[in-house]
């Protein structure tokens, strides 16, 4: 083996036997994460999932990860994004970090795992892609943040301290001093170091703050009054610089309220912050036409998921996006309203403007 010092070794092609081929073949999402897969005819490589058409297993050699594939010379598949995590993985994460949260006594590693299928070293990398976080660090975040709004309630520090978790009061003030200022989880790191603009006012569904950092809008929110529309604001981002509006950004907030008046969608560029699990379901929420509707179960369902309507209800709550982000397009199957963020009279609202279409004079022949 005289290769050159940078050339990773060409693999060898697959044994008949080989059941990674048996897992290509069934197109196996449990698979994904765990091998990569290149079919020399075609110079990409794919997750074993992959939807397109199956190769010749002696064309096929495996990789361990995407950038063994991409150093072998192999070109990423436009039809499956191997680069990516998967939706399937990016659900068992999401349901780790919801058990997490729930959690009186944090799951172990092994425990962890196990809930998710898959082996302790292979959850704890997945994790991490997904997070950017250990899932220790993530359970030592969720009781940072615990702490912290139980020492807002709590009558006594000692109270605080097993509300919040910790087996003692000992660990607690050890741990505190790097805890707090911290929140539960990167992705929501607070806006440290940002400037927000924001604009308050009113639209037809009452007190509306609509709110960009430089990356795009990061914040429409719906509400009674506006104090504590912009006490929320703060609380999202409680490290940024918020600044109120200017003639630039009033032009911003008026397309916003342009679409809730009359479903007209800006041409914005949005600043959306979640898990990809979050960002995933918001996706599919765009796509959802005016006018129509769907379920929980259905959207779940298109996005591979099928048992996770649960987990898309809750991403449809932390929406922050009002209206931008149609998650007032999803009912329960019963045709029953289920919830809204911003007040089930407003998804009404919403809906009932929607149901009926206005009259376009522009146009006569697209409605
Ligand atoms: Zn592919």
């Amino acid at each position: 083996m005289n290769r050159q010092k940078n050339a990773w070794p060409l693999p060898c092609p697959p044994i008949p036997e080989d059941p990674r081929l048996a897992r290509i073949r069934d197109r196996d999402p449990t698979a994904d994460g765990v091998f990569w897969y290149s079919v020399a005819t075609t110079g990409v490589y794919c997750r074993p999932s992959c939807p397109s058409r199956h190769a010749n297993p002696g064309n096929i050699r495996f990789h361990a990860s995407p950038a063994e594939a991409h150093a072998a010379g192999f070109r990423p598949c436009q039809r499956c994004h191997p680069d990516e995590t998967s939706f399937h993985h990016a659900a068992l994460i999401e349901q780790a970090c919801r058990s997490m949260d729930r959690a009186e006594i944090f799951p172990s590693l092994p425990d962890l795992a196990r809930q998710a299928g898959l082996s302790p070293g292979h959850f704890h990398r997945l994790f991490r892609a997904a997070t950017e976080l250990t899932p220790a660090a993530y359970a030592q975040a969720v009781r940072a943040d615990r702490a912290r709004a139980a020492l807002s309630t709590a009558e006594t520090v000692t109270e605080a301290v097993y509300d919040s978790g910790f087996s003692s009061g000992g660990r607690f003030y050890e741990r505190a001093g790097s805890m707090f200022g911290m929140t539960p989880t990167s992705w929501r790191a607070g806006g440290k170091g940002e400037t927000i603009r924001f604009s308050l006012g009113t639209c037809s569904l009452g007190a509306i703050l609509i709110a960009s950092t430089e990356r795009g809008l990061c914040s429409v929110l719906l509400g009674d009054d506006p104090q504590s529309l912009s006490a929320d604001l703060r609380r999202r981002f409680p490290n940024a610089l918020l600044t109120g509006s200017d003639p630039v950004y009033d032009r911003i907030a008026a397309q916003v309220i342009a679409c809730i008046e009359n479903g007209t969608m800006p041409d914005l560029p949005l600043d959306l912050r979640g898990t990809i699990f979050r960002q995933h379901v918001w996706a599919a929420l765009r796509d959802i036409p005016s006018g129509a509707t769907t379920t929980y179960a259905e959207l779940a369902a298109r996005l591979g998921s099928p048992g996770a309507s649960r987990a898309v209800g809750s991403a449809c709550a932390a929406n922050p996006l009002a209206v931008i982000v149609p998650c007032h397009r999803v009912v329960r199957r019963s045709g029953d309203l289920a919830g809204y963020r911003w007040g089930l009279a407003r998804k009404r609202a919403l809906l009932d403007r929607e149901a009926v279409p206005e009259p376009c004079p522009e146009s006569d022949t697209d409605r």
